[in-house]
């Protein structure tokens, strides 16, 4: 399988291998990389010879992504890539209340209690094994409002051969987002960068264009890298397989949304021929998405803080992903829903959830949970897609319920690891003098 740039045409001879794509993780014309076509698969796909309808997330995952290993280097070793990228659960958890139930597909079961686990713990599995050769260390470079550094660093932490740098802003990260972005191992630099997130991508950008990048190999980490983006198709494979059999009925799925790479993970395994079945984009108050498809320009907008901080996105790059797939305005609308949901809607869901179903919800997946109330015509066969652990986000959500939220294993072994950061001002120099140190020590 070749991948080629949203912004080739259709003639273009400049398509790339999986490795190349993954090591690079944006095309030279700036695009983003895709599959040249998507393999198709019916059920029966995922029978094993052997056992009848495969079950496991590890099967459906050997068999969905092996179209895409074909020339890969890696080919031979997607079992084991597979086996360290899911080595924690994704179920659906049914929450019963007086008058419905809550179906909710768990995503954050992985060691930073957010979805992002599975594409990080994905793309260094492959980078490990690609780079292990190379005399020439690769780093990869992370800018974090807050969720992503962190389940980065603890999937590279300790893997031989790489480097990575967080760059997070320094004050404006949560106290358990701050543990998880500096608790790593001597190949994980975390940097405070004293300014803001844009501060942090800024310097990221300009350390990537350098000269020569001044000696160093880079890579990016960020969700526009197609090596995030395909494990996280897995997951729907496998819930809307598993629910599909059980009841003949294709599931809906309500997905959080900011730079849309989860939700266009169900787009893709839908394409792909899995029963998925209609797809809702819920955004927060960052609505470029939801005014879009209703007939507004694709205008990038400054991100607005929310409670939902993870989905403050001003322009979703995953766009240019569905827009090159799927169509203009008129035609997505088609193919997918959208709504925005504000942090009193939030604030609201999460009390309700927690009276309701006893279940308490992370501000991400609440307004995801918001938005399957207001349908007009709810089916019962929904998933919400629940994308981060509540505690991770306690400061917001136990004022709320009036309880303690009891910490995820994984995230309670975090936590008790030390700090250890660097503060630094925002500039491109400076990131490279601190850079320089580490690789010297
Ligand atoms: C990153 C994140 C999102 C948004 O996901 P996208 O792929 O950027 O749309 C939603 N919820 C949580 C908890 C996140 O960390």
């Amino acid at each position: 399988m070749q991948f080629l740039s949203t912004r080739a045409t259709s003639e273009d001879l400049s398509a790339v291998s999986l490795d190349k794509a993954l090591v690079r993780g944006i095309a030279s014309d700036g695009g983003l990389f895709l599959p040249v076509s998507f393999p198709h698969f019916t059920i029966d796909s995922f029978d094993t010879a052997s056992n009848g309808p495969a079950d496991s997330l590890q099967t459906v995952a050997n068999v969905l992504l092996a179209p895409f290993f074909e020339s890969s280097q890696l080919r031979d070793e997607l079992p084991s890539i597979v086996d360290e990228t899911f080595n924690f659960d994704i179920p659906v958890v049914e929450h019963r209340g007086s008058s419905t139930t809550l179906r909710l597909l768990e995503l954050f079961h992985g060691p930073t209690a957010a979805f992002k686990d599975v594409g990080a713990r994905f793309l260094s599995a492959c980078l490990t094994r690609l780079e292990h050769a190379n005399s020439e260390p690769l780093t990869v470079l992370v800018a974090t409002s807050g969720d992503t550094g962190g389940a980065v660093a603890a999937a590279f932490d300790g893997q031989p051969g790489m480097r990575v740098a967080v760059l997070y802003p320094n004050g404006r990260v949560s106290d358990r987002q701050a543990q998880q972005l500096s608790c790593w191992s001597d190949n994980v630099l975390s940097l405070a960068v004293n300014g803001s997130f844009d501060d942090c991508q800024a310097i990221v950008k300009a350390a990537m264009a350098a000269d020569d990048s001044r000696g160093y190999r880079f890579s990016s980490a960020n969700s526009i890298n197609i090596g995030r983006l395909l494990p996280q198709a897995i997951y729907y494979a496998h819930a809307s397989l598993h629910y599909f059999r059980k009841t003949s009925c294709r599931p809906d799925f309500f997905i959080p949304t900011g730079n849309l790479g989860n939700a266009f993970a169900a787009y893709i395994a839908r394409a792909m021929g899995l029963p998925v079945g209609d797809i809702t984009l819920v955004t927060n108050a960052n609505r470029l998405i939801v005014d879009f498809l209703e007939g507004a320009p694709w205008l990038t907008r400054d991100s607005v803080t929310t409670l939902a901080n993870a989905m403050d996105v001003g322009n979703a790059s995953n766009m240019e992903r569905l827009r090159a797939h799927g169509g203009d305005a008129s035609t997505l609308r088609q193919q997918v829903s959208a709504m925005s949901v504000n942090d009193e809607q939030i604030s609201a869901e999460i009390a309700r959830s927690f009276r309701e179903f006893g279940v308490a919800l992370c501000p991400h997946t609440a307004t995801a949970v918001h938005a399957w109330r207001q349908q007009e015509k709810p089916t019962p066969h929904q998933i919400i897609v629940a994308t981060a652990h509540a505690a991770k986000f306690e400061q917001i959500v136990e004022p709320i319920i009036g309880e303690t939220i009891p910490l995820p294993p994984a995230l309670s072994h975090i936590l008790e690891r030390p700090q250890r950061f660097e503060e630094i001002a925002p500039s491109v120099d400076v990131f490279f003098d601190a850079l320089n140190a580490w690789f010297q020590s």
